[in-house]
């Protein structure tokens, strides 16, 4: 799951970084209004993380524009000043929620979980695929009833490929969702979680659910 935290105060971005990959997030950071903009417009996040007081253009009319362009991406704002019409004025241009700095990181991973089960086009529903539930709202993944479990990046491969279920998703696309900006390495690395993903999907209830499409990606239907 990639998400976005656009946020000027260096440490305060970097540690939230660090927290969020520890939770098995993706995240790209943007120092200034400008580059959150642009990436919130050219990436496919489930959530965003958007201070207010920010270069070039402040977190209010991010907001404002993502709305506007039609992106429904869920938005977390970060008041600095205390004072409800800071928070307002947050959820007037468009913010989902906001939380007051300082805040505890505990709290804001529970927002952030809150606002990816209700928010974005996609939701956080439920979804299943014949006996194959996926539970993007807990990260939880069973078959037949039987708990499986994931690394938080085998989830998100699945979370991705069951969203489509039925649809060729490419190896770019699953990159695109599931993995930041900083990563340089071989799209080959899709192969790899898809091959775990089959060991632990598949392989144990005997099916092959996770189809390859030569040369364009891969398919999860409900049994083949
Ligand atoms: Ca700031």
């Amino acid at each position: 799951m990639r998400v976005l935290v656009v946020e000027d105060e260096r440490r305060l971005a970097e540690s939230l970084q660090w927290g969020l990959e520890a939770d098995g997030y993706a995240v790209d950071l943007a120092r200034d209004g400008g580059e959150g903009l642009r990436l919130a417009l050219e990436h496919p996040y489930r959530a965003i993380v958007l201070d207010i007081m920010l270069p070039v253009l402040n977190g209010y009319r991010v907001c404002a524009e993502l709305r506007r362009a039609g992106v429904t991406t869920p938005i977390l704002m970060l008041t600095a000043k205390d004072g409800e019409h800071d928070e307002a004025e947050a959820l007037d241009t468009g913010a989902d929620d906001f939380l007051r700095k300082p805040f505890s990181y505990l709290v804001l991973t529970a927002r952030l979980r809150a606002l990816m089960r209700r928010g974005g086009p996609a939701g956080a529903a439920v979804i299943q695929v014949g006996d194959l539930v996926v539970d993007p709202g807990r990260r939880t993944c069973r078959r037949g009833g039987q708990d499986i479990a994931l690394t938080a990046k085998e989830f998100a491969v699945l979370e991705c490929l069951a969203r489509h279920a039925g649809q060729v998703v490419s190896k770019m696309d699953i990159l695109d969702q599931v993995w930041d900006m900083a990563y340089e390495g071989p799209p080959n690395i899709v192969e790899v979680y898809v091959s775990a993903l089959r060991r632990k999907v598949d392989a144990p209830f005997g099916r092959r659910s996770i189809g390859t499409v030569r040369g364009v990606g891969y398919r999860l239907v409900e049994d083949a």
